[in-house]
């Protein structure tokens, strides 16, 4: 049986030890080189894209010879006002790809000796920036299309059994209300050429508004697969579809939307198993970075930290997420573009929750 590819020697061309040993000059060095890789690591200006450029601070700070604007290696991307040495963000990066199923910002601000909130904040923009980098991408071949609910768990049931249902109706409606949906379109990996296919996610309000989505990302000829929920009905109008009773088969008759299950099961056990707790608020990040691995998951650890480098040099500063502990949180979520409300923010109920200071 041929060898996975997590277990084989290409899985690994990086590890932690050759960050950890790197002076923080090293650090900036690799990703100056990655960032503006398309300049042979030489400063691109972020403000026009001009490759000419004088130097104004020895190998920190440059101005743009066409538009006059000084910059530095991180300006213009979503890590602007990092405070964060090179190195650790470097190894930030490296600990975000070697978590398959997902790093928690309680551990990575144990790994790094950061603060639990710069944590939080530097995983949110990682998430981000790796959801930009994706959101052109059409899919094409056999796409699964599905949909599943996350986040608004209900906190721990009261001691005594006399007080369940009362706290069940109290607390089912409110965690409905921060419950959030999201979709999933997913390529069937391609048998004749081995390439692994994409993914996209998307934080809908329900799952008939993917149609419109799947109409605009989905080439003509794509062979979509769905579940029978009426909502995905006007897909037969659009796409080859194919249409698979989930209470009677898992797979039947050629069509299935196992591997779009699949993902969501990735989704599931990383919030069992290493976030214990996703806030709806958040989920779409989530869903994000998971896609993001799920395509990526033959790609090498060093490669997919370069990829998630070139990504962050490649994504503006988030509205939401600066200075965002200081209180800028109450803005709408997403990346950017997508939609969440402002009440539904429960981080502080995640601290709480790892402090135990939770009811
Ligand atoms: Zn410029």
């Amino acid at each position: 049986m041929a060898q996975h590819f997590l277990l084989s020697p290409q899985a690994r061309t990086v590890s932690i030890l050759s960050v950890a040993s790197m002076s923080e000059k090293r650090a900036y060095a690799k990703l100056k080189r990655i960032i503006w890789d398309a300049n042979g690591g030489k400063p691109i200006c972020p403000h026009c894209g001009g490759f000419e450029h004088w130097e104004l601070d020895d190998d920190k700070k440059w101005r743009c010879i066409s538009c006059r604007k000084s910059f530095s290696l991180t300006s213009g991307t979503i890590f602007k006002d990092r405070k964060l040495p090179f190195r650790k963000m470097l190894a930030a990066c490296v600990i975000f790809a070697n978590g398959v199923m997902g790093v928690s910002a309680c551990r990575l601000s144990r790994e790094l000796d950061i603060t639990y909130k710069s944590a939080w904040v530097l995983l949110q923009k990682v998430r981000d920036a790796l959801g930009q980098d994706g959101e052109t991408a059409q899919l094409a071949g056999v796409v699964e299309i599905d949909g599943a609910v996350f986040g608004g768990s209900l906190p721990r049931l009261p001691n005594s059994k006399k007080l369940w249902e009362e706290f069940k109706r109290k607390n089912k409606a409110a965690a409905k209300k921060r419950q959030k949906l999201i979709v999933v379109m997913r390529e069937r990996d391609d048998p004749q050429t081995g390439k692994t296919g994409k993914l996209r996610t998307f934080l809908l309000p329900k799952e008939g508004d993917a149609i419109e989505i799947a109409r605009n990302i989905l080439l003509p000829d794509t062979v979509v697969h769905a579940d029978m929920s009426p909502q995905w009905e006007p897909l037969q109008l659009l796409f080859n579809t194919k249409r698979i009773n989930h209470s009677e088969h898992f797979s039947h008759d050629g069509a299935c939307t196992n591997m779009a299950e699949s993902f969501f099961e990735r989704m599931r056990s990383a919030e069992r198993g290493v976030h214990k707790h996703i806030s709806g608020a958040h989920v779409h990040r989530y869903a994000m970075e998971l896609a993001w691995k799920e395509q990526n998951r033959r790609v090498s650890n060093g490669e997919q930290t370069a990829m998630m480098i070139r990504a962050i040099g490649k994504t503006p500063p988030s509205r939401t997420l600066v200075g965002y502990w200081q209180g800028r949180k109450a803005k709408p979520v997403g990346n950017d573009n997508q939609p969440g409300s402002a009440n539904d923010h429960d981080d502080d109920d995640a601290i709480a929750y790892l402090t135990g200071r939770k009811g």
